[in-house]
């Protein structure tokens, strides 16, 4: 067993590695365990990007509390992190006169929970802010303070400032049981040995429950996955600048139209229960995204889909055994009584994302309130600095970082325009790519119409070339998604034998 640490967290989504980074800040030695082969693989990196406002969760609830504490802190966590992030604004969009009244509704139920700067506009008004919208709107209301962010790069780039800061990550490193001594929690066992910490934050997103299970706690809480899926359309064919929520429906945000920060318009998400967890996207699925997304957008033209995803909200279950206990509608951040060293989250689906920052002081909060007395490190180091992405550079600046590192003058991802020095620099970064995918969802490479056909061969050589391994080991996602099966030369001797 290895010298303990003074916390322990369960989870490398946006919530754990905010929590990492958050407590990094601090004389702690940390540990953050994912079970995948990057951190971000689950919900974080399968989402809307969007950093709401504030005015969707019902007043009062943690969720609120959560989502408008953490929105304002968005501008200085994206000039610290260096991810890119921006405060456009969103819309909620009324297209009958019945759906007017819930406009009213959100409107007040955003002033209630302190969202500042909403308010309702004209169908005239909406029609000249965003020229694609259904002739047919009725109103909208706006709210400036939503924003859109790339939901795995804020991840990554906390993850990256928590390991500046010392924190140690270990990937594909599961969580199993607790170590336990009587109710103190000592540590955690997992499938690559034991643990010791003193305390232990559960953020195991939609396996949230298993984890606090195997503390004892909530035996009743159960994850019930709530699927949404997505099409990406083609930027060279339909780009839209706003972000577009329908008037909701009991439960659900309802299926939006909005632009990402990397040029394409994105429409989704539906919302269906699944008692297991299944990423697919089915056609039910997408033909439900679809009509629900013409509604806002008529002219949306289904030729233009080049990708379509799914992900998956960690929504707790509506109905359980224990009378009065509902756990479908607000987030779980506690310090549980039956156990001592265990920080409790559950439920941290939408807006888990926008929440994070805020999720992560209210722990650090729950801590001092049990006692953790936290000192401030002399050299903790806010600023994760950016890697340059090459398309986003002037003229200028490409003929310079060129001239410093001519790898950044072979162009590797042509529809995205990724050079193999930013891939390069991917796998040599303080959490390292290791799979194509984790280049992928760093650099964009392969998101464009080829969908990857160009690149992936180029990929998969430069990651074994600077891992020191064969292509045979290189992998999609982690052990079990390798490429290549063996190579040509063992084929023909083979066949010749
Ligand atoms: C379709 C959809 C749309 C959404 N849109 C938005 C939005 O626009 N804005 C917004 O604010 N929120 C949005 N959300 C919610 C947001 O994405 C989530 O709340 C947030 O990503 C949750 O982060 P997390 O770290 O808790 O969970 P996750 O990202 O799922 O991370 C949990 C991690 O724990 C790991 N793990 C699980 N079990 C173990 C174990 N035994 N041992 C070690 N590691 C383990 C998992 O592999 C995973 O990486 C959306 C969610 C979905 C699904």
């Amino acid at each position: 067993m290895t010298q303990p640490y003074d916390v322990i967290i369960i989870g490398g989504g946006v919530v754990g590695c905010m929590i990492a980074r958050t407590l990094s800040a601090y004389q702690l030695r940390l540990l953050l365990i994912e079970k995948e082969a990057d951190i971000g693989m689950g919900a974080s990196s399968a989402n809307s990007a969007i950093v709401h406002a504030g005015y969707d969760p019902v007043p009062g609830s943690l969720k609120a509390k959560m989502n408008v504490a953490a929105n304002p802190m968005w501008d200085n966590l994206a000039g610290e992190l260096n991810f890119p992030f921006d405060r456009r604004g969103d819309y909620v969009v009324a297209v009958t006169a019945d759906e007017l009244q819930g406009l009213e509704l959100l409107l007040e139920q955003g002033r209630k929970n302190g969202v500042p700067g909403m308010h309702l506009i004209s169908a005239e008004e909406m029609r000249h802010r965003e020229p694609n919208i259904n002739p047919n709107v009725t109103g909208a209301l706006w709210a400036p303070t939503g924003g859109l962010c790339d939901t795995f790069a804020v991840t990554v780039a906390a993850a990256e400032n928590a390991v500046q800061n010392g924190c140690q990550v270990l990937l594909e490193t599961a969580f199993e049981s607790f170590l336990m001594e009587g109710s103190q929690i000592i540590g955690v066992h997992t499938n690559r040995g034991d643990f010791r910490a003193r305390w232990v934050v559960n953020a195991a997103g939609l396996n949230a429950d298993f984890v606090m299970h195997q503390a004892g706690v909530r035996p009743e809480f159960k994850i019930t996955p709530r699927r949404g899926e997505y099409c990406v359309l083609d930027q060279a064919e339909i780009s839209i600048h706003n972000v577009l929520f329908p008037v909701p429906s009991c439960g659900s945000k309802g299926i939006l139209v909005t632009a990402t920060l990397h040029g394409n318009t994105i429409i989704g998400p539906n919302a269906e229960l699944l008692d297991r967890e299944d990423h697919a996207t089915t056609r039910a699925g997408l033909e439900e995204v679809t009509q629900g997304a013409l509604k806002l957008v008529p002219s949306i033209n289904l030729r233009h889909v080049i990708a379509t995803f799914a992900g998956l909200r960690a929504r707790g279950n509506a109905r359980c055994e224990t009378p009065g206990v509902n756990y479908d509608s607000d987030f779980i951040i506690e310090i549980p009584k039956e156990v001592r060293g265990l920080v409790n989250l559950g439920g941290i689906d939408s807006p888990g994302l926008t929440a994070a920052p805020a999720i992560a002081r209210r722990v650090v909060e729950l801590m001092e309130d049990a006692g953790e007395k936290f000192i401030q490190k002399r050299d903790y180091e806010p600023i994760r600095p950016p890697r340059p992405r090459f398309r986003h550079l002037s003229r200028a600046e490409q003929t310079a970082l060129i001239q410093n590192d001519p790898r950044y003058a072979r162009v590797v991802c042509r529809c995205e325009l990724v050079t193999e020095g930013e891939i390069i620099a991917e796998i040599h970064a303080p959490i390292p790519a290791r799979t194509y995918d984790a280049i992928k969802r760093r650099t964009w490479t392969g998101t464009g119409r080829c969908l990857g056909s160009f690149d992936m061969p180029r990929v998969v050589d430069i990651l074994a070339r600077e891992m020191g391994v064969s292509p045979l080991e290189i992998t999609k996602k982690g052990s079990g998604s390798e490429f290549l099966y063996r190579t040509t030369k063992e084929v023909e001797a083979h066949h010749g034998a």
